[in-house]
């Protein structure tokens, strides 16, 4: 212990994944000794962001206005709706720059043992959404794990009667992987899912 002030710090600090009290108090001696400016522009940051980013009304991703810059950007496509499970998911498509169309974010994934029900999930969001709007292809990018590969399929038995078409991202072999390293499910996956050279 230094002091109040700097014991609250190191203990704010820890609520950042992956640090602990030894890097949080490595961080605030850091911020103290020599980027005080740094650490001031640091804390505004954070106030700001946390008082002001808010969820779009459309897409539910983050935004700092009612709604965000890819759902007001006129120059996306309107006709291809594309379901992730965290805006997290929204950042790494958007990364890829070889999406143009929109996004909804579904807020997690159905997970019974967690007690993750539909209700949790912005489902009914989505459908009405889709009666809304003139999505013609629902594009599903949930994860390749159990639970949301549950999600998807049951995303698909909810809208199905509201969009003519609705796909899943492929799944398969990463770009640079080696075949012997793979698991058989994915392996198997990527079988099924082969397309013409
Ligand atoms: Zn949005």
């Amino acid at each position: 212990m230094l002091t109040p002030k700097f014991d609250n710090l190191v203990k704010q600090l820890q609520v950042l994944p992956g640090v602990g009290n030894k890097t949080a108090q490595r961080m605030a001696l850091h911020l103290l000794n020599q980027k005080r400016p740094q650490g001031m522009a640091l804390a505004q940051a954070l106030d700001v962001a946390m008082e002001g980013i808010i969820e779009c009304e459309r897409c539910h991703s983050f935004s700092d206005d009612d709604i965000c810059p890819i759902c007001a950007d006129p120059r996306r496509d309107d006709s291809v709706l594309c379901v992730v499970e965290t805006a997290s998911d929204v950042m790494a498509l958007e990364q890829t720059a070889g999406y143009r169309g929109r996004y909804f974010v579904l807020g997690g994934h159905l997970s019974p043992l967690d007690g993750v029900s539909a209700d949790d999930l912005n489902i009914d969001q989505l459908v009405r959404r889709l009666k809304a709007e003139p999505v013609e292809e629902l594009m599903l990018a949930t994860s390749t794990t159990v639970e949301g590969q549950t999600t998807a399929h049951f995303i698909k038995d909810a809208v199905q009667n509201h969009v003519d078409t609705i796909t899943q991202m492929a799944q398969g072999i990463p770009m640079g992987g080696e075949l012997g390293y793979l698991d058989s499910m994915t392996l198997a996956q990527a079988i099924r899912r082969r397309s013409q050279l």
